[in-house]
């Protein structure tokens, strides 16, 4: 019997142990290899790390916490500046927080402060989209589109205007290039603005490449920059949702180098502090933060636990570390490897409709027909089936799929960590086909 209500109450899963690099061990003393940071693009260095137990132990025995408004301290000013250093110029300030829901709450309000302090009180609205994941809490479920997890609380989410995704697999059409494709669908947020009046809009938020609800859906060459301009013709604000895919994932530090545009606010967290302590961060814009020194001078906003010091030395242990080895480069080149190889096993087989992504976060979409591209029913759960049999097998993955925003679909996601070795990788690829024939088999 357990005490914690878990997800699924009639079960309990495995106890975990121990874990090191990228194999974790539960008490019953069974291995799994990670393909996903700790199951959700956390532990982007691996499992155990010696120079950032080193940072947590300095730390702790300095201080661990000491409230904000009383303090600050070393390490959170210096992880804040190494944020600021890594970012492209005009995002300056950071806000921190403990995780990735808080960072999208304190996006959300920064946003509708801004519009207040300029004198706008009448920017609110928040347009977002579909198929869409932005954290738990009721503001950031507000802006998400996974209907399953929004239908209970529904009266109590404030009313986003929800556009769709960039989503070439399943939405490009035949005869459109990628580009005017991207182009098409960045066109509904100008629509959406039009619809809504450009004064009441406060701000557009979407990731960069969807993870959990869309299998690791990468915005195509051209959408973002379409975005960023369409934002700036009605004066929108652009919050990019990097908390998945940033950090170095897509082997850029921000995945929304790699699209050539620079956000008016950016949320970070999962890789952040690599899964060693619970860890968020609201990147912030100069000309949003003048707004606010201009006006109240004050964010009227904060969580008890904001730069909490000990957190914030873990962090940028992490942070050291990732540059130290090299493993933005690494994801990069590690990504492309990964590619290749699922590519290789996996390309052709009956049931893979798309193997997608960007650097070493990457998701495979599972079709019933690859040629019409048919979903399994949706009833049948094949995403969790897979999940199953990969830890039966001994690998954790991440799924997603069922009936997000009303539609089918199965996708799994690989999200190793970014020192992941190339014997790692093949491993990973050899288990999830294992898996996945397994999983099939199940069905049937
Ligand atoms: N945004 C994105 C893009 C995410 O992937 C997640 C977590 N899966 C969140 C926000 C919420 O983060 P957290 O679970 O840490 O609150």
């Amino acid at each position: 019997m357990s005490a914690i209500l878990h997800r699924k109450t009639d079960t309990v899963p495995p106890a975990v142990a121990q874990a090191d690099g990228l194999w974790v061990t539960d008490s019953d003393g069974r291995r799994y290899l990670d393909a996903v940071s700790g199951g959700a693009a956390v532990s982007a260095i691996g499992h155990r790390e010696e120079r950032v137990r080193d940072a947590i132990l300095r730390q702790f025995d300095a201080v661990s916490y000491a409230h904000g408004s009383f303090f600050t301290s070393e390490p959170a000013e210096e992880l804040a500046a190494y944020l600021v250093g890594k970012a492209p110029a005009g995002l300056s300030k950071v806000v921190f927080c403990s995780g990735g829901s808080e960072a999208v709450e304190t996006a959300l309000k920064l946003a509708r402060q801004y519009w207040v302090e300029r004198g706008e009180p009448g920017r609110g609205k928040i347009i977002a989209r579909r198929q869409s994941y932005h954290g738990a809490t009721l503001g950031a479920l507000s802006v998400g589109g996974n209907l399953p997890r929004r239908a209970l609380y529904e009266p109590l989410l404030f009313e986003a205007e929800l556009i769709a995704p960039c989503y070439a697999y399943r939405e490009r059409r035949e005869d459109e290039t990628e580009r005017d494709y991207g182009l098409r669908a960045a066109a509904e947020l100008e629509d959406a603005i039009l619809r809504l009046g450009p004064e009441t809009v406060a701000a557009f938020i979407a990731e960069p490449v969807v993870g959990a609800t869309l299998g690791c859906a990468p915005a195509v060459d051209g959408y973002l920059s379409e975005v960023r301009a369409i934002c700036d013709r009605y004066g929108v604000l652009l919050i990019l949702d990097e908390i998945m895919c940033g950090s170095g994932r897509t082997g850029y530090r921000f995945a929304f180098e790699e699209d050539g545009v620079v956000p008016d606010i950016v949320t970070v967290a999962k890789g952040l502090g690599g899964g060693f302590v619970p860890m968020g961060a609201t990147l912030v814009h100069d000309r949003i933060a003048d707004a606010i020194a201009a006006g109240s001078g004050a964010l009227a906003h904060g969580f008890t636990y904001m730069g909490h010091s000990l957190a914030c030395a873990a962090a940028l242990a992490v942070q050291r570390a990732v540059d130290e080895d090299g493993l933005v480069a690494a994801a990069a080149a590690s990504g492309t490897a990964l590619r290749r190889m699922l590519e290789a096993s996996l390309g052709q087989h009956r049931h893979v409709g798309d193997i997608r992504g960007r650097g070493l976060f990457i998701g495979i979409e599972l079709v019933a027909d690859r040629e019409t591209k048919a979903p399994f029913d949706p009833a049948a759960k094949l995403h969790a089936v897979v999940k199953a049999s990969a830890m039966e097998n001994g690998l954790m993955i991440y799924p997603s799929g069922g009936t997000i925003d009303g539609r089918a679909g199965d996708h799994i996601l690989l999200a190793p960590a970014l020192n992941a070795r190339e014997d790692e990788l093949a491993e990973i690829v050899a288990r999830l086909g294992r898996s996945l024939d397994n999983a099939l088999e199940t069905l049937k």
